[in-house]
């Protein structure tokens, strides 16, 4: 997920800690290095500023280049400020399905693995946490969508939402509502309908279906693949509809990463999951302490 990088960060690190007593200097020049291998991993150019000066300030001075292992103290401090950019401040990364029935409201550019999230998601409430989940598809475009949706859900074992022809997103919502509360459901999931672009019509009808389903949570999911993009596009739904978080998918590929490291920082929104490739299994929670971990090798 973050091979790039992480060769990258470690050969940086490596020379600076084989190297024993340390300047300000060689630290500011280990630094730029740490700058432009998060920039070629796509991190925003903001971010990585902020990051870099954040870890210059702690770095600076004698404590660093004084003590006993400086290279290992300026890599502890990286390791540091890495877990608060991803994290950003406290939060819990939890999805709230206390007082059920709660809905989930899934939106996304289309292709950005939308779909397929909501039933990676549907199956981790059934199997780890005994909930009972029901799904459904508003994606009035696509009679396909619609249709793969059921057959994940019947792969992953939940309900999903019977599907009428004809019939309008907010119609769906509401009836998924109903059938939630009726037939005793935990949690319930919206698929909305996905775009190729950002456009006013999409973003009206979340915003209708929004009105009316009154999601406890609104995941937005998108392409990890896309780097700064994604970040672009959590910024834009945010903005018109509010989201509660972010769903990275394709993070199994060899992208560059630096979604992951600029969402928090730019979008003030957390990570929830990751999504690690096509299976059902594939999909983890985002934890900081283990991405740091992954990025510094
Ligand atoms: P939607 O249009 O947003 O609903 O997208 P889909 O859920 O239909 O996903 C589009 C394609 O991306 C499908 O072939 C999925 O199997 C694939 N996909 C979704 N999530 C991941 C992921 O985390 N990793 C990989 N490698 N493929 C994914």
């Amino acid at each position: 997920m973050f091979e790039n990088l992480s060769e990258r960060l470690g050969s940086v690190f490596d020379r600076l800690t084989k190297q024993g007593a340390l300047t300000d200097d060689d630290v500011a020049t280990a630094l730029r290095e740490v700058r432009v291998a998060f920039l070629e991993a796509d991190v925003s150019l903001a971010v990585a500023r902020d990051f870099v000066a954040k870890v210059q300030a702690k770095a600076s001075g004698q404590q660093v280049t004084k003590s006993v292992t400086p290279g290992q103290q300026v890599v502890k401090i990286v390791h540091d400020e890495l877990i608060k950019v991803l994290a950003g401040e406290g939060e819990a990364d939890a999805l709230k399905i206390d007082n059920p029935p709660a809905t989930i409201l899934m939106v996304g550019l289309q292709g950005s693995g939308k779909t397929t999230t909501t039933a990676k998601l549907a199956k981790r409430l059934k199997e780890r946490m005994g909930k009972r989940v029901l799904i459904a598809s508003l994606d009035t475009n696509r009679p396909a969508a619609m249709e793969q949706l059921a057959i994940l859900a019947t792969q992953v074992g939940v309900d999903s939402l019977p599907i009428v022809k004809g019939q309008t997103a907010v119609q769906i919502a509401k009836r998924a509502k109903t059938q939630a509360a009726m037939g005793g459901y935990d949690v319930v999931f919206l698929d909305t309908a996905g775009r190729l672009h950002i456009d006013q019509v999409l973003m009206d009808e979340i915003q209708a279906v929004r009105d009316i389903a009154e999601p406890r949570e609104t995941l937005l999911v998108v392409d990890g693949l896309t780097g700064q993009d994604a970040v672009n596009v959590a910024t834009e739904f945010d903005g018109k509809v509010g989201i509660s978080g972010v769903v990275l998918t394709r993070m199994d590929g060899d992208g560059r990463g630096g979604a992951a490291l600029s969402m928090r920082a730019v979008t003030g929104k957390p990570i929830r999951f990751v999504g690690l490739g096509e299976k059902m299994d594939a999909l983890e929670t985002f934890e900081a302490e283990r991405v740091a971990g992954r990025i510094l090798g």
